[in-house]
Order: C-alpha cells, then structure tokens, then sequence
C-alpha cells in the first residue's frame, strides 16, 4: 500500500495514471501533478468513470525545485514518477533528494539548449542517492525500459553470452494524417534529426541522419523500413551486457513521414535555435510543435499495431544461436482500455511495472539505477499480466 506522485499530463502521464488505479492493493493513493492542471483533471475524471476511483491532481512546474520539494514534503509519497518531459529529470531528482522520495522516469536527462542527451547528468546523482538511502529508477518506458528488460532477461535465461544486440522499433499503426508525431514532437524530432550512432568493439560511430537503412521482416507486422538511430538504452547495454560487441538501434518510419521531416528540416522548422518574431525569440521546433496535431488527440484516430523487440545474437552451450524477443501493441485496443494509443501505452504501462518493482520492495536499493541492472524476472512475468504480452521466437542466422 503505497502514495505515489505522477509528474506530467500528457500521453504517457494519462497511461501511467490509469494503469496505477486500476492496482489499488499496490498503489493505495495517487496523485496525478503537472504544469496545466485542467488535463490532470480531465484525466481523473476518465478515471473515476472507467475504474470509480478517485485520484488526485495539483499544479507544479518542475521546473521549480523549491516548489516542487514543498509539494512532496506536503504530500509524502514514497515514489515520484516522472513522466513528464526529460528536461525536468534532474530538478526532479534533486526535489526528490531534498524531500526524501524515490525517483523513476522514463527518458533521460537533456539540456532544453542542446539537442543531446546523455546518462553522465542523472549518473553524476549515484551517491547522493545511496547516501540518502533512496532509490532512482531510470528509463522504465519502452525503450528504454522493456527492450533493457529484453536484454536482461536474454543475457540470465537465453544465452550464456551475447554477441550482438538489434533493438527494432516498428509502429505500423496509421492516424490519418499528413504527419503527425507518435509522442512529444519536440522531443521526437530531435531525436530522429540527429545523427545515428551504434557501439562496436568498444567505440561509437557516427552516422548522417537516416543515412542507414534496413528492410526488416517483424512478426505480426511485417516488412518495415527501419532506420539506424541513436537510442539512450544502447549507452548503458553496451557496459552493462557482458561479452557484447555490437548494439544498433532501428526505428521504422513511412516514406511519406520521412519526406515531411526532410522539408520541415530544408526549412528551418525543426531548429531549436530561437529565432526572433514579431519582437519574440521562438524557437521553429516549438512553433512547430504548436502547430502539428497534439499526440494525444491521435487515440481515436489509429488503427494497426506495434511492434518493438530486440534481435539477439549469441552462444548458448556452446552453439550459436538467433532470437528475437518482442511485444506487439494494438493501437485500438490501448485505446478502448485507457483512451490512449499503443506509443503513450507501451511506455505508460512499463513505468507503471517500474513504479511496482520498487514499491513492492523488489527493486528498492539505494543507488541510480538502469533497468538491464536489475533482476529482469518479475518485470516480465508483469508484463504479460498488465497489457504487453511478449513473445521469444528463434531467428535464422545470418550469413
Ligand atoms: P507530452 O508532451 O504529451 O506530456 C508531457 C507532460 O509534461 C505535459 O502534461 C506537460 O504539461 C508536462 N510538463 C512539461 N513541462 C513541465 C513542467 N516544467 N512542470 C510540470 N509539468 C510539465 O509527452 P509524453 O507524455 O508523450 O512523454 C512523456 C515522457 O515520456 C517524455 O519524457 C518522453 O521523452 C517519454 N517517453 C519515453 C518513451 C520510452 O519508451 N521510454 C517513449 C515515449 C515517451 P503541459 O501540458 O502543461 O505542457
């Protein structure tokens, strides 16, 4: 029986908020707090609708450490989830820190003026958390999170070592629009802007954007053109999964998508350098971001499925072998569920799992955390029960 606090309103926020209330045995209060506080309580109502319990919501900018700490020594929740966007990842450590609460998100740390992120901010907090005998859970999404979980689970169970990781990320779902992005648009086309990276033997190569390329043929999904990205798991996989010489990240995307992008890019709208208008600095990105459909309105418009897992090459007694291992999401499904699509459940619904493994005491050590350094198995087994089953299927190799 346990409070928790949800930082962030948006698609995942609404998934996790959801997902929590429908376990009271686990978590006994909620509280649901973001910047505009009209969406938390939209989104309490849905709740008190689907599942007759009451949640409770606040305003907070987590910006503001201040405000934010005077919020939790107020309200005294074991655990703080944020999932509200990373810029706020380390003022929510830090207020996390000053008031004595547990720490989870699903993203990691990035500066608002720079379009990198990286681990060494939110692994620069290890002793601080372990001095204060609290427990930071990071990247317990999708991915990151369950293709971490993936790894973990391949590296105890499957293999006795791995030689290659492929994390692939089909979304074959379609909303109808021109173009539109699955999540945050700031956050994703920064994401996808950037140049690709994957790790081998020990050193990072650098890819142009979208520069890779791939036909994979997914279960249930099928063949999809996935692309080479810079993903954060692969930063704490590559020295965490022992004997591991290689790990890549693919995402899948339309051409149509890609041709959007491609002008929105020739034209300066995905810059996140501010640009001055009508006598305001704006950055395009944002402005951008202000024009696209917002994320959450594309639940009732997406039909078809997802698909995302990891390809894993490796040894088992002595013997090379392939597999890949994987879950598929129905977008109309998540929505009839929580009012959300697959992307927003996939990652709600495992930071929700997360939110369990440290309240049920199972992964509660003092430290900062990546999720392939925890005991995989009880995260598995709630998945299957919570919404994203998985499936272990045995590849050919190749070559
Ligand atoms: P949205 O943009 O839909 O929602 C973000 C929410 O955070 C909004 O409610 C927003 O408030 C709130 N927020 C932003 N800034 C502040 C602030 N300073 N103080 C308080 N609240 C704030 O994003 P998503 O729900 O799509 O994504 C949430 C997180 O999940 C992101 O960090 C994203 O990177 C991560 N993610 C992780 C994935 C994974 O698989 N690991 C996949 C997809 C997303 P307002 O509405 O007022 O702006």
């Amino acid at each position: 029986m346990s409070k928790v606090i949800i930082i962030g309103a948006g698609g995942v926020g609404n998934v996790v908020a959801h997902k929590c209330a429908q376990l009271p045995e686990i978590f006994s209060e909620i509280i649901l707090a973001s910047r505009t506080v009209s969406k938390c309580e939209a989104i309490a109502q849905d709740i008190e609708a689907r599942h007759g319990r009451t949640i409770r919501t606040a305003a907070i900018d987590a910006d503001n450490v201040a405000e934010t700490t005077a919020l939790l020594l107020a309200e005294k929740p074991e655990l703080l989830i944020n999932v509200a966007l990373p810029y706020q990842d380390l003022t929510l450590m830090d207020a996390c820190l000053a008031a004595g609460v547990h720490y989870m998100d699903t993203a990691n740390y990035e500066p608002l003026d720079e379009a990198k992120f990286e681990y060494k901010w939110q692994w620069a907090y290890q002793d601080r958390f372990k001095e204060a005998g609290l427990t930071a859970l990071l990247g317990s999404g999708f991915d990151p999170g369950v293709t971490n979980v993936f790894c973990a689970y391949a590296q105890k169970h499957l293999f006795d070592e791995i030689e290659t990781i492929d994390i692939l990320d089909a979304n074959a779902g379609n909303h109808g629009y021109h173009f539109a992005t699955n999540f945050n648009p700031e956050i994703n086309i920064r994401e996808i802007t950037a140049n690709g990276r994957y790790w081998e033997e020990g050193e990072w190569h650098e890819v142009a954007p979208m520069s890779v390329h791939q036909v994979y043929d997914f279960p249930v999904v099928g063949e999809q053109d996935a692309y080479l990205l810079y993903h954060e798991e692969m930063e704490s996989l590559c020295q965490n999964i022992k004997g591991l010489k290689r790990i890549r990240f693919w995402m899948t995307f339309s051409e149509k998508y890609l041709t959007h992008l491609k002008v929105l890019e020739n034209i300066g709208m995905t810059s996140i350098e501010p640009i001055e208008f009508k006598g305001q600095l704006v950055q395009p990105i944002e402005f951008l971001k202000a024009v696209l459909p917002d994320p959450a309105s594309l639940g009732p418009r997406t039909k078809g499925k997802t698909c995302i897992g990891c390809d894993i090459v490796g040894t088992k007694d002595g013997k090379k072998k392939r597999i890949f291992i994987y879950n598929s999401c129905d977008h109309e499904e998540c929505y009839k569920e929580v009012s959300s699509q697959a992307i927003s459940y996939t990652t709600g619904v495992p930071a929700m799992i997360g939110a369990q493994m440290i309240l049920r005491n199972l992964w509660k050590e003092p430290g900062v955390w990546n999720m392939e350094q925890r005991d995989p198995d009880a995260f598995m087994e709630e998945l299957n029960l919570r919404g994203l089953p998985w499936e272990v299927i045995e590849l050919p190799l190749e070559g």
